[in-house]
């Protein structure tokens, strides 16, 4: 009998056995079949063939291998390279193929329920075909000039005249016409015009002349010649360029090269990078083979930007965020990391957890492309690599254009508050910087990484914090919308008029960015002054809308949180704020310092781009930190020393790998019994590699109480082996009746 192993997108098991019923040829792999699971039908794609006996046996019990229904495909919409990257994915992060799946396919895709978006299309009838027969039509239609101006229109439009006339979008022709479908429908009835249905991508498409690639500077030829030189070796390059050196000219410029080959390009930025100033510069470049691929667009586009690269044999770049790693490449010449650092290329939720950096590696791998990866900040763990011969290191030190990068200076807020020279949250000397520079016309960020007016409120009277019933957290006080909103799990209530427990009065406390902006709108009456945050970019187009207003500067103050650091280009901005740099230092996590870095080297990045030098003004309550030391330097190298000796000797990446697994239950006392067990076998197998149970700053969020444990495994051990020895433990600990009901989810390399 022929059997199949289907992927099914589902956490359970990896794969599902099914055999092919008499009459029907064995599906390719690759390809989508209907096949029964319990008692519904499910969508699942076939992973391997095989010849097999009726029955299988599961876990010690046989069970009966049942018939696939049906195959949905005439091609293969899935690659082998594709299958092989997600295996390699299902085993590195601890999760069934299936998981990974269910990630990689737009879900109109698995669902079968695509359907193509058909326009209608108005041709000549038939009988025209030489269009020198036209000429009595027109004569017919002396007294019927409605008729006769859309006929001409029709014409016009078609190329009639120049060439061999094509058909015309309904939609299009009543447009320009401006008469009605009326009079169309007549014309048609007459067998003049005749309409039709037409296939049309509902990917907005680029027509416009394309132009040529800016003419690279001596610095980024010489960066580009070292990046093909690495390529040559085979080496995955760093490109360390500080912030407005030029990068995306140098990727634009290698990205050529590789379609002019024949070949694709996967690009990759950070989600919130993807703004229509790069895709406008792309687009000018790359013309029609430039391709989007954006959580942002509806998934009916996503699954048309997927189905045109599987059957399209033209050279291609994908832009994309990271779910740009699951697209069917081909021929795939080139992967682009740009940003590297930036921790949105990893993926928290739901699993497959996995970091599209260490996967789109995997894919060049297998696919024998170059890999290039570009920052103005590494993560360490690349530099590292870079620092170790692994990768090789290409380094742009100057701004593009001769610019300085931006001048750094602190405000020492103990200081201030002390001599009582504050208005609020703004130190006297932050507010006659601004006042200067909007005196000159330029513009100004604030950079404030806390949405919302207030992290909480509080009681004045009696202190008591209203937390949020689902989860073990304060609730954040908006002031707009006069609500207080949980930011883990979104529940939100109207703010209570007075102290729910006594009935006295609220304060709040602590600083959002929408304090800020009143602040901002107290302290400058005459600026114009947006808010880029997660509340103010909800809508669809919102992002873009701010970032335009700001880029045409109809705003001249720019309030936001993290948002406003990535990627962007602003011509007049000056001068940068950042109202309270200490709090990215105070968390514990091993890459708070790292990232305090990473997100103030980038969002001083965005002063001073163009014309004279840039300046940020950083307020904080601890001059003296050495991390601002290394960013007035703009010196990374330090920075990243500093970095290393702490990570080697506290046991972190990269001389240690990570696994963090996460367990959860509703039921506390379950969870104990269940995270205990766990610690225990783990803490017997691995030792002091094993944490022993952590209860996590947040221990609840939605009703499921959460526990922690965390595993390193030195580098140079078999991290295969490790992560097997773990699933043992889990796949144990899951059996046990009294932690029934846990979940236990492994986070490999977390974030
Ligand atoms: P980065 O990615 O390193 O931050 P960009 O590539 O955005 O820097 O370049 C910064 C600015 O300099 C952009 O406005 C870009 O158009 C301009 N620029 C960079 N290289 C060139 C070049 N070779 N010719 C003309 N303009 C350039
Ligand atoms: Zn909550």
């Amino acid at each position: 009998m022929v059997t199949v192993d289907v992927i099914l997108p589902l956490a359970i098991a990896d794969t599902y056995t099914y055999s092919v019923p008499d009459g029907m040829t064995c599906p390719e792999v690759g390809k989508r079949v209907l096949v029964p699971l319990a008692k519904k039908t499910i969508t699942g794609l076939v992973y391997r063939t095989s010849l097999q006996n009726a029955d299988a046996t599961v876990a010690g019990k046989t069970i009966q291998i049942r018939d696939i229904i049906e195959v949905l495909d005439e091609q293969p919409i899935v690659l082998p390279s594709q299958l092989v990257l997600w295996r390699w994915i299902a085993d590195y992060y601890l999760c069934t193929i299936g998981e990974v799946m269910a990630a990689a396919l737009p879900a109109r895709l698995l669902d079968n329920d695509y359907t193509a978006r058909t326009e209608v299309y108005i041709s000549l009838h038939e009988q025209y075909m030489d269009i020198e027969q036209l000429q009595p039509v027109f004569d017919s239609l002396k007294r019927a000039p409605k008729q006769r101006r859309l006929l001409e229109q029709f014409l016009e439009l078609s190329d009639a005249f120049d060439g061999t006339p094509h058909s015309v979008e309904q939609r299009q022709l009543i447009e320009l016409s401006g008469e009605s479908t009326a009079v169309l429908r007549t014309l048609i009835e007459k067998n003049i015009l005749q309409a039709a249905h037409e296939v049309v991508s509902r990917i907005p498409s680029y027509d416009a002349e394309t132009e040529d690639a800016h003419p690279l500077n001596e610095q980024q030829q010489r960066a580009a010649q070292e990046i093909e030189a690495g390529f040559t070796e085979g080496k995955v390059c760093l490109l360390h360029g500080v912030t407005s050196s030029g990068k995306t000219e140098v990727y634009i410029h290698l990205i050529r090269e590789q379609l002019a080959q024949g070949k694709q390009v996967l690009y990759l930025v950070p989600e919130i990078a993807l703004t229509t100033q790069l895709t406008d510069r792309l687009k000018k470049v790359f013309g029609k083979q430039l391709g989007v691929y954006h959580s942002r667009f509806s998934d009916m586009e996503r699954v048309e930007i997927y189905k045109d690269l599987l059957t399209s044999q033209e050279p291609k770049v994908i832009l994309s965020a990271r779910s740009g790693v699951f697209l069917p490449f081909s021929r795939l010449g080139l992967i682009i990391v740009d940003e590297e650092h930036d921790s949105s290329f990893k993926q928290q939720d739901p699993s497959p957890r996995y970091h599209a950096r260490s996967v789109a590696a995997m894919m060049a791998r297998e696919a024998h492309a170059a890999m290039l990866l570009g920052t103005a900040t590494p993560a360490i763990e690349t530099y590292h690599n870079a620092l170790t011969g692994k990768y090789r290191l290409i380094e742009m030190k100057e701004r593009y254009a001769g610019l300085s990068l931006p001048h750094i200076s602190l405000i020492d807020l103990k200081r201030q508050y002390h001599r009582k020279e504050m208005y609020e949250h703004f130190s006297d000397p932050l507010v006659e910087r601004i006042n200067e520079q909007l005196a000159q016309g330029k513009q100004i960020i604030i950079f404030q990484n806390r949405r919302g007016y207030a992290p909480y409120i509080g009681c004045r009277t009696c202190g008591y914090v209203p937390k949020c019933c689902n989860c073990d957290v304060s609730l954040t006080y908006h002031k707009r919308t006069n609500s207080l909103v949980c930011h883990y799990c979104g529940y939100t209530i109207a703010v209570p008029k007075s102290c729910t427990a006594c009935g006295g009065e609220w304060r709040d406390f602590g600083v959002g960015t929408e304090k800020i902006e009143d602040e901002v709108n107290g302290l400058f009456p005459t600026a114009r002054v947006a808010r880029m945050d997660l509340d103010t970019t909800r809508n669809k187009n919102s992002h873009q809308r701010i970032i335009n207003a700001f880029a045409k500067h109809e705003v001249d103050i720019l309030i936001g949180t993290q948002m406003v650091t990535k990627g962007l280009h602003f011509n007049d901005v000056s001068l940068v704020a950042v109202l309270n740099a200490d709090s990215m230092m105070q968390s514990p996590d091993f890459r708070s310092y790292e990232r305090a870095f990473q997100m103030l080297e980038q969002v001083a990045g965005r002063a001073g781009r163009t014309g004279s030098q840039g300046e940020v003004v950083i307020q904080t309550f601890q001059p003296d930190n050495a991390l601002y030391t290394y960013l007035q330097r703009h010196d990374y190298a330090t920075l990243y020393a500093s970095q290393i000796k702490e990570r080697k000797m506290f046991r972190f990446p990269p001389y240690y790998r990570l696994i963090l697994l996460t367990l959860k239950h509703r039921d506390l006392s379950r969870l104990d019994t269940a995270s205990r067990e766990l610690s225990e076998r783990l803490q017997a197998a691995f030792g002091n590699r094993c944490s022993g149970v952590i209860v996590p700053p947040v221990s609840r969020v939605q009703n499921m109480h959460i526990r922690t444990i965390r595993l390193r495994i030195e580098a140079q051990a078999s991290f295969a082996q490790a992560k097997q020895l773990l699933m043992q433990q889990v796949a144990y600990v899951r059996s046990l009746p009294t932690c029934k009901g846990t979940i236990i989810q492994p986070d490999v390399d977390p974030m």
